[in-house]
């Protein structure tokens, strides 16, 4: 037996690299230094503070007078010899402060310094006029002063204006990347054509083939301006991808980058965003500038949103005025280099519907280029693109892959292929196989599996009969998603979950959201027919089932007393506090809304109870396995009675190459 001991070996520091015992790190000043400055200041200020004092003029006699009384307890003479600020004893100090001759002015105060101020005319005076009184035994404590120190003078007078100016040179340069002057100056990060840093091409980006075209062109437009403008045509002077999180959109301009071969500006919308009143405006203009003279080249804001929200959509909002001013600034630039400039704008949003209409007319932004969620090629070439660099195992087949990933984004799946390559060496394998794949995908879906969850036998009977609910109807259902698997395994939220392969139609039919409906609501109707009384697992499930028969009626015009209207504003203007329609057609609303998901619900408990000892088997065989698959169930409900859409299309193909074939060796 082997037994493994955890390495203790501290790792050794580089060789050219002496150990520090607080770690090399560089000094790096920040705003933790600020407040420390500051507070320091503010230190000095309050120990450096004159004390409270009292303080009158006395003649040179009357000082000798008190002098002689030994009423001084220390002399300093100032610098010049001049005068002579003499301290009182505590004793005498009520005494000297009322035999002032203006008629008692000064006001004595007790336990408090007392001072006096003796003017003189011979600078040596003091000086000899105190070896006089030791003589006679009087031993004043006499300083002769020196006089403030120039540098600490200037230090106090301007102190807190340096530290002031310091403060703002060091949060502008914060803002403006470096230089204090450069908060107008653009923030755009430029790949010159001579930078090695970002090399990403055209076969990066898989799938995307429309997009791509209409960006390759762009690409075209710039390497050989000549051959569009001889036969008169213009360059566009600006394409904006739209399209939803993680499709691409970036990764494009990227490519477009590294493929036309000219100085690409790479810049978020966010970055012209500052506190400043005109700095954005300011930054548009710089930006525009540069590129200009860089030309010919193209210029990529990432996230235009942030500047390119529709403009006037809160009035009286000042907030927005900033925003606004750097939108009309972008307005004017875009129209203010000539088409045939040779620079090109690129720009991504998935907030199409947001974005000032002004910024969207042809003339800015000539294209949009829909980026949208790839459909099965495109993600088997995603796949491909991600899997070059994982060791994969011969098991591990593309086409099923992206099966198994119905609406994935680009994104998503570079994040199952990592997920899964971490899953595979978490194990210990050599290389990435299925079943790391299947792992990662149900982790991405459904969240982490919690096997540590711990559950009543009761419980778990419970989960079991929903989700054999579903799993039935679902098989039951012409229209209903397919089923790929059912667990009772907690997963992330969920106790238990069944994943369904949704089909990717392009529209609709009310039959097919109806089935939708009614397989959703078979957990809960089974909970009610088997055990008799509902819980709250369903919640999730009511949830959607709510949210898509309202749309059902409110989006779609499909309500059997309101049809044929739709109360979606696709314009992104909503409606606000009022709603489009009267408090009569909200009751309707809501009464066809309950109607669906009753009648709905109804049907399920029909079906259910139709196929019940089916249903139970069902159950027990997951209370036993945990998991199930899509063959399990047909073993246990035959074949299923229709084929998926995405079946329907492969018998399609099928039949198309067998038909072509045919025609081939006919013509043969
Ligand atoms: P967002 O709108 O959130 O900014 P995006 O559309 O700009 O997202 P990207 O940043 O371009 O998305 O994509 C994120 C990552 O997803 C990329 O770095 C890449 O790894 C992967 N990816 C997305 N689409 C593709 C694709 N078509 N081919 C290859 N990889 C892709």
């Amino acid at each position: 037996m082997s037994s493994q001991t955890p390495n203790t070996n501290k790792p050794t520091p580089p060789p050219n690299q002496p150990p520090t015992p607080g770690g090399n790190k560089p000094f790096k000043f920040n705003m933790g230094w600020i407040y420390m400055l500051i507070l320091f200041m503010l230190a000095a200020i309050y120990f450096n503070r004159e004390p409270e004092t009292q303080s009158r003029e006395i003649s040179w006699s009357e000082f000798k007078t008190y002098s002689e009384r030994d009423v001084f307890s220390k002399w300093l003479v100032n610098k010049e010899g001049s005068v002579i600020k003499a301290t009182v004893k505590p004793e005498f100090a009520e005494e000297i402060m009322k035999a002032d001759s203006a008629a008692n002015k000064q006001v004595f105060k007790q336990n408090v310094e007392t001072t006096i101020l003796v003017e003189i005319s011979n600078p040596d005076a003091a000086r000899i006029y105190a070896d006089e009184l030791e003589k006679n035994g009087i031993k004043p404590d006499v300083k002769f002063g020196k006089g403030n120190s120039t540098f600490w003078n200037i230090i106090w007078q301007f102190g807190p204006f340096l530290l002031l100016i310091f403060v703002w040179i060091y949060i502008i340069r914060r803002m403006g990347g470096g230089n204090p002057f450069g908060v107008g100056k653009t923030k755009a990060q430029l790949y010159d054509k001579t930078g090695k840093s970002q090399k990403v091409t055209f076969q990066d980006v898989a799938g995307l083939s429309e997009a791509k075209q209409e960006v390759e062109e762009i690409v075209d437009f710039l390497k050989n301006p000549k051959k569009y403008t001889e036969l008169g045509a213009k360059i566009p002077k600006g394409a904006l991808l739209v399209g939803p999180p993680g499709t691409g959109k970036t990764l494009l301009a990227k490519a477009v980058a590294g493929e036309a071969d000219v100085p690409f500006f790479s810049l978020s919308g966010s970055d012209f965003v500052e506190m400043f009143v005109g700095v954005g405006a300011s930054r548009v203009r710089d930006l525009f500038r540069q590129a200009k003279e860089k030309a010919p080249c193209i210029v990529f804001i990432d996230e235009i949103d942030a500047v390119g929200r529709a403009r006037g959509r809160n009035p009286g909002m000042g907030a927005n005025d900033e925003r606004e001013n750097t939108l009309n600034q972008l307005l004017t630039e875009m129209d203010g280099f000539g088409s045939n400039s040779g620079v090109i704008i690129l720009a991504a949003t998935n907030r199409v519907d947001i974005l000032d209409k002004a910024l969207l007319r042809a003339g800015r932004f000539d294209r949009q280029i829909n980026v949208d969620l790839p459909e099965l090629p495109d993600r088997k070439e995603i796949f491909v693109v991600h899997l070059r660099n994982i060791k994969i195992d011969q098991s591990v087949d593309t086409e099923f892959l992206a099966r198994q990933t119905p609406g994935f984004s680009g994104a998503d799946i570079a994040n199952v292929c990592n997920e899964a390559a971490l899953i595979a060496a978490r194990h210990d394998k050599e290389n990435v196989q299925r079943e790391d794949f299947m792992n990662a995908v149900d982790r991405i879906v459904g969240g982490l599996e919690k096997k540590s969850k711990v559950t009543t036998l009761e419980e778990r009977r419970s989960i079991a009969i929903h989700e054999a609910g579903h799993a039935t109807l679902s098989w039951m259902l012409e229209y209903a998603n397919p089923l790929v698997k059912v667990t009772i395994v907690p997963r992330g939220k969920a106790l238990g979950a069944a994943w369904y392969m949704p089909e990717e139609r392009q529209i609709t039919t009310r039959q097919q959201l109806e089935d939708e409906i009614c397989a959703t609501l078979g957990g809960r109707a089974a909970e009610e027919l088997v055990i008799g009384c509902i819980s709250t697992g369903a919640a999730n499930d009511l949830e959607r089932v709510t949210k898509q028969a309202y749309a059902m009626v409110l989006y779609y015009g499909m309500g059997r007393e309101i049809p044929n209207l739709n109360y979606y504003d696709s314009s992104g203007q909503d409606y606000g506090f009022t709603k489009p329609y009267s408090d009569k057609t909200a009751r309707l609303i809501d009464e066809e809304v309950k109607y669906i998901i009753n009648n709905q619900y109804e049907r399920a408990k029909q079906i259910l109870s139709e196929h019940s000892s089916q249903h139970q088997q069902l159950a027990d065989v997951l209370l036993d396995k945990e998991v199930i698959f899509s063959d399990d169930l047909e073993k246990i409900f035959g074949k299923r009675k229709w084929l998926s859409r995405s079946q329907e299309i492969l018998k399609q193909q099928d039949l198309l190459n067998d038909e072509n074939k045919d025609a081939e060796e006919k013509s043969d």
